[in-house]
């Protein structure tokens, strides 16, 4: 087959399963509202979870940034690229979450493939929930070790992979609120199984961080557990971009030396630093309780008013509410018939999810009114009908 060849057959499977992904043009896709060829829609699709990403204060903070640094880094940080504002939010962070040392990151996927390739060797076996991140699996995938998956937070499967003979170190892998389901993981039973055997555990709380837990901690804090690699993510909660690794000491001294992404890679404007910093402010805060207390109302409202189609939810109380469909093409169906009342949801399709459960993955946020999620029951129930 020939490069043109390999390319078309790839896309035309893609469409003839309803696979295709394409891209919506949005002038604004954060926030209460998305707006698009001048129209206004409710938003449940956005991961901007505290509704920060429009703060007024987070906004004055990277423009300020960016008066005092400029607009860009100008380098890795290992080179020029490591400002006071980097290593201010890397103490912050650290503080907040418990641990001696946060190393940042330009996004999670980078955060993700640098940690697991850099930590693992051939004789390590990394046991991952079947259902985590692309960035996770992908990155353990294509990492020396040899990857296990265990089905979808079974903590006696895991322990079975964790038992068989391994020359190596073992590291497990899984998240606090899974992506595409909302539900949370078992990270107690989890710390304690990976324990026993002498194995390490990361954890990537993309959906957790900010949006859960005392002060927003995410959920080391609501399971009280202390993994040895805690992935946070600023995209989503936090409602900026990035990433940070919380770890020991030697562990960032040692990702400092051969972390490729870190290395390799131009570090994140400052500004961008200081307008996390005053994210972190925010969620750290009483408004930041606050926030979050708007969205748990606006999660159990949710969850109360779905009563005849709340089978096909799943077991989430996060901010993250798919309702499964099943075929592709149905989800597509669906998720149109919102956008024409108004409401834009995205449909998840494999292989993003596993095939034969599509879903309209839904997203409260508390940017949102409660007038929202009612409006968002209607619809979904005369669609139904
Ligand atoms: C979104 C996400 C990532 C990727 O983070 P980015 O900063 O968007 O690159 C990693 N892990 C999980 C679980 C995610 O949901």
């Amino acid at each position: 087959m020939s490069w043109q060849e390999r390319i078309s057959a790839a896309l035309d499977q893609r469409r003839a399963a309803d696979a295709l992904r394409v891209r919506a043009v949005v002038d604004n896709g954060a926030g209460r509202f998305l707006t698009r060829d001048n129209r206004r829609y409710c938003n449940f699709s956005s991961n901007d979870y505290l509704g920060l990403s429009r703060h007024p204060a987070i906004v004055r903070a990277w423009q300020q940034g960016a008066e005092r640094y400029g607009v860009g880094s100008g380098g890795s940080g290992h080179v020029s690229g490591y400002t006071t504002a980097h290593q201010q939010l890397e103490e912050q962070l650290a503080d907040w979450l418990g641990y001696p040392r946060a190393l940042l990151f330009i996004s999670g996927f980078a955060a993700n493939q640098a940690v697991i390739t850099a930590l693992t060797d051939k004789e390590d076996k990394i046991v991952a929930d079947r259902l985590s991140h692309a960035s996770l699996l992908e990155a353990a995938d294509l990492s020396a070790a040899r990857l296990r998956r265990f089905h979808h937070n079974d903590v006696s499967h895991l322990q079975t992979l964790l038992a068989t003979p391994c020359a190596g170190q073992q590291l497990v892998v899984t998240e606090g609120i899974f992506s595409m389901d909302g539900d949370g993981a078992p990270l107690g039973a989890i710390a304690e199984a990976a324990r026993q055997q002498q194995a390490w555990l990361m954890v990537d709380d993309a959906h957790g961080i900010g949006v859960t837990g005392e002060q927003g901690r995410g959920s080391i804090a609501v399971h009280n557990v202390k993994p040895d690699l805690l992935i946070v993510t600023f995209g989503k909660g936090v409602g900026v971009s990035g990433a940070a690794v919380l770890c020991s000491e030697p562990v960032a001294d040692y990702l400092l030396q051969f972390a490729r992404h870190l290395i390799y890679s131009t570090s994140m404007p400052p500004a961008q630093a200081a307008a996390l910093q005053a994210s972190l402010a925010i969620i750290r805060s009483d408004e930041g309780d606050a926030r979050r207390q708007r969205l748990g109302e606006h999660i159990r409202r949710f969850r109360r008013g779905t009563g005849e189609f709340s089978g096909a939810l799943g077991e989430s109380d996060s901010a993250i509410q798919p309702l499964i469909v099943g075929e592709n093409a149905r989800a597509l169906a669906l998720a149109q018939r919102l956008r024409e009342e108004g409401i834009w949801v995205t449909a998840m399709r494999p292989p993003t999810v596993p095939p034969g459960t599509a879903r309209l993955r839904l997203t409260l946020t508390a940017a949102h009114e409660a007038q929202d999620i009612d409006r968002l029951l209607e619809v979904l129930y005369a669609a139904g009908q």
